[in-house]
């Protein structure tokens, strides 16, 4: 399928679905927004107060503090696809339990086969732990790892920084990272895409492969 029409299939879907609890205090259920060809997908917890509010995506006080941190690390909104992990707000903006996170996995992992992204931001422990498995944030932010050929980049929750002003230079430094990250996923991409290249080469007859020219 088309990535655009997977994102507007699972956008739809999301709107209306009632596969756990959330649906029942939700206003409105939050897919997430950006491209479909976005290079970095940032993934967050889930939606609070004015994300409810609105359908959108980080439009709160976290969201304006991402706005900044997206700056901070060259990229345009626009460009990136931001998404959460559990698309209706936990009451309260308490945790999402883990069968709250199970039910959703399905509309998250279909948005990263839709977007298929160079780059993964988690923004908190449990987008972390999706790909990181049982680590601690306190650990591993600021770092990053290969999985499934993307380069996941663990960080803390903007919202957390607010909160715990202790955390933001630790934020703001790592999302400095970032340019660096995406230059070294975009390499990869390049030499898979070389590697892939060559070995389609290896299989043409002989009269189609590229001929290299000689200077003498
Ligand atoms: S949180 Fe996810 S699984 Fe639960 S009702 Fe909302 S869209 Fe459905």
């Amino acid at each position: 399928m088309d990535p655009l029409d997977l994102l507007n299939q699972v956008a739809a879907e999301v709107r209306v679905c009632v596969q756990c609890q959330l649906n029942v205090s939700r206003k409105n259920a939050v897919p997430g927004e950006g491209p479909p060809n976005a290079e970095v997908l940032f993934i967050g917890e889930g939606p609070g107060f004015y994300e409810n509010e609105q359908g959108r995506p980080f439009v709160g006080a976290a969201g304006k503090f991402l706005d900044e941190l997206l700056q901070r690390a060259h990229l345009q909104r626009e460009k990136v696809f931001i998404t959460n992990v559990v698309k209706c707000r936990p009451p309260g903006n308490r945790d999402p339990l883990p069968e709250e996170l199970e039910a959703c996995s399905w509309f998250l992992d279909r948005q990263i086969e839709a977007i298929n992204p160079m780059v993964i931001v988690t923004l908190g422990r449990f987008s972390m732990a999706k790909f990181m498995g049982n680590v601690r944030i306190s650990d591993v932010h600021g770092q990053s790892r290969w999985v499934n050929g993307r380069l996941v980049v663990a960080m803390f929750h903007p919202a957390a920084a607010l909160h715990q002003p202790s955390l933001k230079n630790a934020v703001l430094d790592d999302f400095g990272r970032l340019p660096g990250y995406l230059t070294q996923a975009r390499t990869n991409r390049d030499k898979m895409q070389a590697v892939q290249v060559t070995s389609e080469d290896e299989n043409l007859p002989d009269e189609d492969k590229p001929t290299q020219l000689s200077l003498f």
